[in-house]
């Protein structure tokens, strides 16, 4: 058996667990066992199996505490950030839960007397969902929530850079009374990923990840299929600064934005789009703020700013920053890894700061996944909304105006999934559709009501009460001849 290590990001020489490679064996066993838990599961009715759902949000907050500790071991993340994932999680079971006795369909009256058209939902059969490790309990609550609502089985593969979290968030499931077998973790890299995407008895997978491993993700799962399949991918998110925007609330909002959770959230703040009017006034309060920032052992509660994931991910970040210089950014600040004394060998970069990217450079069009802010400045609201759209991720953007006009006109002009007016490009809620446009997806959201759409197949029924036979567009219109 071919086992791997995940391991504290802070402490790289503590093991948090040891965890066996599931082989293709093991990917079958799992498929088969969802597959014969949901035959059964699809037969419970939907409120039944939203008080499950429910009753999992009690146990999820009851363990809440533990949780977020594992969350800072495994992923790095502060205390309180490590809270709010575990957090989004219990907000969701109470949310699905909900929809277990919301409208199920629509209903439809139809073209002949007698007859009435409604809507319903049929699940798909078992999921097969892949996951990163940067929200390892709120995003497999995402998806396992509303898949196990419309009536699915599932087999999940975590980042194997955070294995333990979605163990134990699928121990809270089964403890919570979810049926043995109807929710499968298998563990590994991406070879176990693509043994899941490509196995003929999941129907649909659900992916959240880079973008590069999405596109491999969905032309394999289309080779074998077609398969259902839904990608919720990276951002290069940018927030626009006016100049009659509320600076404070501004730095405030750029380093929870770029620096919360070491800049590695899908939605981070990546850009910020100013106005040159304020351009040198923000930089310096966000410079003189971002520089007190303090940098260290996520478990303590006086650290800001937590370790990056790991050692490869320090320097493909350090690699960018030193190409935005070569490219002509000025380093205002930061631009290099730390180690803190508390954290030896723990892989950790200083927030970063970078001015005068163009729209064209490296780093304002690719995504950093690090604490790295880029400055572009901008002459225009015109300017700002072309610069932000000027790329192709479409994930998350914000606008910084007191101007209502503007801010309305920036809601429809940028192109992307999530806007927000006056706060930063992070801090979505569960009840709304997330997701993004562009290369940020494929036309999915996760969570809100759209979440379930990826989860189960739309049914159309007629019902005929006419007692003979009745043709649509027919009987009810003029003969050709
Ligand atoms: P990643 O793409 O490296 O890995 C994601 C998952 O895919 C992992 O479980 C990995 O093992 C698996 N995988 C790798 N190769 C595979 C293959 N060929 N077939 C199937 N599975 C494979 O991403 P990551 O580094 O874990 O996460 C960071 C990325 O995720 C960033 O780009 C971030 O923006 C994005 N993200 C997006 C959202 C969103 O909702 N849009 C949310 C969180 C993170």
């Amino acid at each position: 058996m071919t086992t791997f290590e995940s391991r504290n990001p802070a402490h790289p020489s503590s093991i948090v667990g040891t965890f066996a490679v599931a082989d293709a064996a093991a990917v079958d066993d799992a498929v088969r066992r969802a597959t014969g838990a949901q035959r059964a599961w699809a037969q419970v009715p939907v409120p039944a199996r939203a008080e499950i759902i429910g009753s999992i949000g009690d146990v999820l907050a009851s363990r809440k505490a533990d949780l977020a500790r594992l969350v800072t071991l495994e992923a790095g993340k502060i205390l309180v950030e490590a809270g709010g994932d575990v957090q989004e999680a219990v907000d969701m079971a109470g949310f699905i839960a909900g929809q277990g006795r919301a409208a199920w369909g629509t209903t439809h009256p139809c073209e002949m007397p007698n007859k009435f058209g409604f809507t319903t939902r049929h699940p798909v059969g078992v999921v097969g969902m892949i996951t990163p490790w940067n929200f390892p309990v709120a995003i497999p609550s995402w998806k396992i929530f509303p898949a196990l609502l419309a009536g699915n089985g599932v087999v999940i593969k975590p980042s194997e850079l955070a294995p333990a979290c979605c163990d134990a968030f699928v121990e809270a499931c089964v403890a919570a009374g979810v049926p043995a077998d109807l929710v499968n973790v298998v563990h590994g890299f991406g070879d176990v990923g693509a043994a899941i995407t490509t196995h003929p008895g999941v129907r649909a997978i659900s992916f959240t990840g880079s973008v590069p491993t999405g596109r491999r993700v969905a032309a394999a799962a289309m080779e074998v299929g077609p398969k259902l399949v839904s990608l919720e991918l990276g951002g290069k998110n940018a927030a626009i600064v006016m100049d009659d925007a509320d600076l404070d609330l501004v730095v405030e909002g750029a380093l929870f934005g770029a620096f919360g959770t070491s800049g590695q959230r899908c939605t981070s703040t990546s850009r910020l789009v100013v106005h040159r009017a304020v351009a040198d006034e923000l930089v310096e309060r966000i410079t003189a703020r971002a520089t007190a920032l303090r940098v260290g052992d996520p478990m303590d509660a006086t650290t800001d700013v937590g370790p990056v994931i790991t050692a490869e991910s320090a320097a493909r970040i350090h690699g960018m920053v030193e190409r935005a210089i070569d490219e002509g950014n000025t380093l205002v600040m930061g631009g290099h890894a730390v180690e803190p004394s508390e954290c030896e060998g723990g892989s950790f970069y200083t927030p970063t700061l970078l001015r005068g990217a163009h729209r064209d450079s490296y780093i304002a069009r690719n995504e950093v996944f690090g604490p790295v802010l880029a400055v572009l400045e901008v002459e225009s609201f015109d300017d700002a909304i072309e610069t932000v759209n000027d790329c192709e991720y479409g994930l998350s953007s914000a606008i910084y105006t007191h101007d209502v006009n503007l801010a309305m006109q920036a809601v429809h002009r940028l192109d992307t999934g999530i806007v927000y007016v006056n706060a930063p490009t992070i801090g979505a809620e569960i009840h709304l559709p997330f997701g993004g446009n562009k290369h940020t997806g494929n036309g999915y959201r996760e969570a809100g009501t759209r979440g379930l759409e990826q989860f189960s197949e739309t049914k159309s029924v007629y019902i005929d009460y006419s007692g003979r036979l009745q043709k649509a567009q027919i009987d009810n219109r003029e003969a050709l001849s």
